[in-house]
């Protein structure tokens, strides 16, 4: 095959990609060596800024089947028929690291997917966990603060979880699945994905359900031991980015069923579960899982930083026939991703071919760095205009959603035992060497803080269920 010939940016061809341009053979480069200084203006610019949190991820794209018929929930074209396929892309990262940190470390996974569907882009934006650490976003800066580094040494450090977590007792069930097991998962396609956050669902009859998604694995939830997880840390940090790349290349392709749960709007006041509220689930037997499809990856990215590095998922996009929840971690979650993709990736990153929806896009939003579309070429770029513009459709309009009470900062815990009754079920029902392993990986973290500490943290656990607390404080000597 003929080779293409070396350009500059700006297209002109290069006679020498070796040899700066100097003054004589040992001479001094000469400032007019254009192609030097292309070269290394753009290189210096080549990092974007991290993501504050899930700065490291793998990701592939993929199709989404429907499997069985849910449209007496939702009008959502992606769920129109059963055998219809979606196209999807995928991001699986870790929380806490830093962009080139280790795979195989103790945390929570990212399970973030945008769905193409031909009414828009459908983000779900979610974990491998139900639930999180908090549930009001107000917190959240402080609590990612206590995953990340301290201010003078910039280490990491155990006094700062479980400082925050002892005074935050609504992280106790987050805390309980994050060292379970399942906190380090053999690899991204033997993890579940969950919505995590209560989201709606709205019918042609424009009637709204409340909807949990979960994504269970198909792979079967297989999860790595803590010392073969350390050991990898060491000699193969990127071991589940390219596990899964692999398995992709092999055409053995991970997936995933779609199940919802769904609540009718009016039972959500009376439910005995806050169902807005994060840190809780629906236990199974309230709400069973429906089943809805199945999402296979199945192509791996061409390019990361195109591909993964550029993608930029939101919890705003959604479509006719899915929208949000009053849970306050949504309603914050609803801004804060885009405006960190807008500071990121900037105000047009919605353009770039991996978010672009494929699907027609209409609207008056003009210009904008690095703008590198056609910019709406001549149209009309103002409304209300009388130039045949874009219009809005009435017939896309929720149903209203009541509201009441007084306007003031509340806590929406519900009764004294809201935080410990779910961290306490799920340790009853796992079996007694998961037990252990969940109790000897708590313990060896708050081995490494003070007794003070300790003391807190084994009374919320004790609350949660006696034989988690005696267990930790058995195992830490208290
Ligand atoms: P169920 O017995 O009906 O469901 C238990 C669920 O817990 C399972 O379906 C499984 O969910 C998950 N699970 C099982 N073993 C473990 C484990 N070792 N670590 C983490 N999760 C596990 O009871 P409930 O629905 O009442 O839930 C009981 C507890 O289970 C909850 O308090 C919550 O901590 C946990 N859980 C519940 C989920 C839910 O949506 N109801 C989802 C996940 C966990 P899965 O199939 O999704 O893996």
């Amino acid at each position: 095959m003929k080779k293409k010939k070396l350009t500059t940016s700006a297209g002109a061809p290069v006679s020498d990609n070796q040899n700066s341009l100097t003054a004589g053979e040992r001479g001094p480069t000469l400032l007019q060596d254009h192609v030097l200084l292309n070269k290394l203006a753009h290189f210096n610019r080549e990092r974007i800024p991290e993501r504050v949190v899930h700065a490291k991820a793998a990701g592939a794209h993929g199709t989404f089947t429907v499997t069985k018929d849910v449209t007496q929930y939702t009008k959502a074209s992606i769920f129109a028929k059963v055998g219809k396929k979606t196209p999807m892309f995928g991001r699986f990262s870790t929380v806490a690291g830093e962009k080139g940190s280790a795979d195989t470390v103790r945390d929570v996974r990212g399970f973030a997917l945008k769905f193409y569907t031909d009414q828009g882009n459908w983000d779900m934006v979610g974990n491998n966990t139900p639930v999180f650490f908090i549930r009001d976003a107000i917190k959240f800066p402080d609590f990612i603060h206590t995953q990340k580094r301290m201010a003078q040494t910039n280490l990491r450090s155990h006094t700062m979880w479980w400082d925050f977590w002892s005074q935050v007792p609504e992280a106790l069930h987050q805390v309980t699945i994050l060292f379970s097991d399942r906190g380090i998962p053999k690899g991204i396609p033997y993890m579940n994905g969950y919505s995590s956050h209560t989201y709606s669902f709205i019918n042609a009859r424009n009637e709204r359900f409340w909807v949990k998604f979960h994504f269970k694995t198909q792979q079967g939830i297989q999860c790595m031991p803590q010392a073969q997880a350390d050991e990898l840390a060491g000699q193969n940090p990127d071991y589940h980015t390219e596990q899964l790349f692999n398995m992709i290349e092999k055409g053995e392709y991970p997936k995933w069923t779609l199940y919802v749960q769904v609540m009718p709007e009016l039972e959500a006041e009376n439910y005995r579960w806050n169902p807005f509220d994060l840190t809780k689930v629906w236990p199974h037997a309230d709400y069973p899982l429906i089943e809805v499809g199945e999402m296979e990856l199945n192509k791996n990215p061409e390019n990361y930083f195109a591909e993964v590095e550029q993608s930029a998922f939101s919890p705003a996009n959604v479509v006719p026939g899915i929208s949000f929840s009053p849970c306050k971690m949504l309603q914050a979650r609803i801004f804060s991703y885009a405006d960190a993709h807008r500071y990121r990736l900037g105000a047009n990153y919605e353009h770039l071919p991996i978010n672009r929806p494929q699907c027609p896009v209409n609207n008056y939003q003009r210009d904008g760095a690095m703008r590198f579309d056609g910019n709406g070429g001549a149209s009309v770029n103002y409304e209300p205009n009388s130039f045949n513009g874009p219009e809005a459709d009435p017939a896309f309009a929720e149903p209203p959603l009541k509201i009441s009470g007084n306007a003031d900062r509340y806590d929406q815990k519900r009764g004294v035992d809201d935080d410990y009754v779910q961290p306490g079920n799920l340790f009853r029902l796992m079996p007694d060497d998961e037990k252990k392993r969940l109790i000897q990986n708590i313990s060896a973290s708050l081995k490494q803080v003070s007794k003070d500490l300790q003391e807190k943290m084994v009374a919320h656990f004790r609350k949660a269920d006696k034989d988690y607390g005696d267990g930790i404080a058995k195992e830490i000597g208290l």
